[in-house]
């Protein structure tokens, strides 16, 4: 599931072999046409919508075949539901969760979109989902074998090119101490801080391409599908194992934060040296006036007495 929220967005994967959504017979997705890899599905009272959406997935797929290390299988179609309304997804999907946006799934294959571009693009959305779908396909049986953070982060890695929304919430995590453990993001994300764990899976992704080569995540895919071992793969598209990956990944987190948390003192320190500063101008200022009132009325003084010598009876 994709899911779209004011700032983040959200897609949960669903490895259940046996989904059934339940809505086959009541379908608005009456119209069906085929493009060289993928079964479109989609509503006939918009088939401009669902040639646009076929045309989008047939160059994501190409673009992430190459980037993931897939060959496109002409004669293995990927089932491609097109939405025409957020509203339509929502109900035949079956979701009770209003936010979701798109639905990847293993069994079937099939990818369920909301087109309509109300909470994100439908480019981004079938990027998302079909990135999913070129990593079953790449994985096959092995497909369990990949953390979810991983899955995640590839999908998002691929279909979101900026991501200044994931890396604050990932600053602000670093900087409360609330950041989860990758390693407790290996099956599932926790209800309430998935947008944390989606943003922290496209940090580590990103961090990993950074660090190891646009290719790491392609030599990653491709040596799970051989030995079925996350470990080893990672060890052989990084050089590193999962501790150490992720204890880099954090390590360059907080190296960052503490860039951030550097500033942020020196800022509220800002604040307060003015303060400070201004206080003692004023009392510096305070004593220099003092001491010019004090010369003045010595000067005064002086003054007062040179007359009242000069005005002395006796001269
Ligand atoms: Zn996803």
């Amino acid at each position: 599931m994709l899911r779209r929220l004011p700032v983040m967005q959200f897609c949960w994967l669903f490895f259940l072999l046996l989904f059934i959504s339940g809505s086959a017979s009541a379908t608005v997705l009456t119209a069906t046409m085929t493009t060289t890899y993928f079964t479109v599905h989609y509503d006939p009272k918009d088939p401009y919508l669902a040639e646009s959406a076929a045309q989008v997935a047939s160059d994501e797929l190409l673009r992430l075949a190459k980037d993931l290390g897939y060959e496109p299988e002409p004669q293995r179609r990927i089932p491609l539901m097109v939405y025409r309304t957020h509203h339509s997804f929502i109900k035949e999907g079956g979701h009770k969760d209003r936010y979701v946006v798109g639905t990847a799934h293993t069994g079937d294959e099939r990818i369920s979109v909301d087109a309509s571009g109300a909470f994100v693009t439908m480019k981004t959305v079938i990027s998302h989902e079909l990135t999913h779908a070129v990593v079953f396909r790449i994985l096959g049986r092995h497909v369990d074998a990949l953390p979810l953070w991983m899955h995640e982060g590839l999908a998002k890695y691929q279909s979101e090119p900026y991501p200044d929304a994931d890396d604050a919430l990932v600053a602000q995590a670093a900087a409360d101490g609330t950041l989860i453990a990758l390693a407790d993001l290996k099956k599932r994300f926790p209800g309430k801080r998935s947008d944390l764990a989606y943003a922290e899976s496209s940090s580590a992704v990103r961090y990993m391409v950074h660090k190891y080569g646009s290719s790491a995540p392609k030599r990653l895919l491709a040596e799970i599908a051989k030995s079925g071992s996350f470990d080893k793969a990672l060890f052989e598209a990084t050089g590193v194992v999962e501790k150490e990956f992720v204890s880099q990944w954090a390590g360059s987190i907080s190296k960052r934060y503490r860039l951030l948390r550097t500033w942020r003192i020196l800022s509220a320190l800002g604040g307060s040296t003015m303060a400070i500063l201004a206080i003692i101008a004023f009392i510096i200022r305070r004593k220099r006036m003092a001491r010019a009132a004090r010369e003045w009325e010595w000067e005064e003084f002086e003054d007062s007495m040179s007359r009242q010598l000069r005005d002395w009876p006796h001269r």
